[in-house]
């Protein structure tokens, strides 16, 4: 774990999960529907620059960008449409599957993390029937006390407003929760809340990560949040 940039101490109350690339590994399968979704639009797929306009974000956010970079116009009822296609296609790839993947070094990590008593929470753009999907089917959903999903919100990462919605339902100010999030636009949504965020380097090379956050680490496995405690309290 490499220490970037330390906040100001504050005692640390909660902590909030990104989902996509962080609590579960499925950006291929967003990936491979997403495109599949602009095929049968008439879009390009896309490809390269997938990283760049999907990742950390919304799938609203994502369409809207992708049809803008492409020149396409979208109105509402037709972007609901596809949305709601892209959420039932999912959750029919992940009921397809044999075994959820979340991240292996994740179940120990959340057990650590119960033991000291914080709250947890999930903060994403994902649709609230694919995480609860996911959340159910792990037998993880007990443990998180507030999900904020791309429902909850209208603006999704970068914006705060998620970060903040979590941690008015959890009853903590927005400094004395904690963020992990593997992309650039969930690094700089907790940034904005004013949370001091871990960067997990699930989805980004571990330097290009550790740029955004105040922490960084490569897996679950390599998070001391008792070192990141002690950085809060003293
Ligand atoms: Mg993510």
């Amino acid at each position: 774990m490499v220490v970037v940039d330390r906040p100001d101490p504050m005692p640390l109350q909660a902590v909030l999960f990104d989902f996509n690339g962080t609590i579960i590994d499925d950006e291929a399968i967003h990936h491979q529907l997403i495109d599949e979704l602009l095929i049968s639009e008439n879009l390009r797929p896309t490809g390269r620059s997938h990283r760049r306009l999907c990742l950390g974000k919304s799938d609203r956010t994502a369409l809207l960008d992708i049809f803008q970079e492409q020149d396409r116009s979208v109105d509402e009822k037709q972007m609901q449409k596809l949305l709601d296609r892209k959420s039932a296609a999912y959750q029919q790839r992940l009921g397809e599957l044999e075994t959820i993947p979340i991240y292996a070094d994740l179940l120990d990590f959340l057990d650590n993390l119960e033991s000291t008593g914080l709250q947890l929470g999930v903060v994403t753009g994902a649709t609230r029937a694919g995480v609860e999907l996911v959340l159910t089917k792990t037998g993880l959903a007990q443990r998180f006390k507030a999900i904020v999903t791309a429902e909850d919100v209208t603006q999704g990462k970068p914006s705060p407003d998620g970060y903040l919605l979590a941690a008015q339902q959890l009853g903590v100010p927005p400094q004395n929760c904690l963020a992990i999030e593997d992309t650039f636009p969930g690094l700089l949504a907790a940034k904005a809340a004013g949370m001091p965020a871990i960067g997990i380097a699930h989805t980004y090379p571990f330097h290009m990560i550790q740029r955004r956050a105040n922490w960084a680490v490569d897996c679950f496995a390599d998070l001391e949040i008792q070192r990141i405690q002690e950085t809060y309290s003293n």
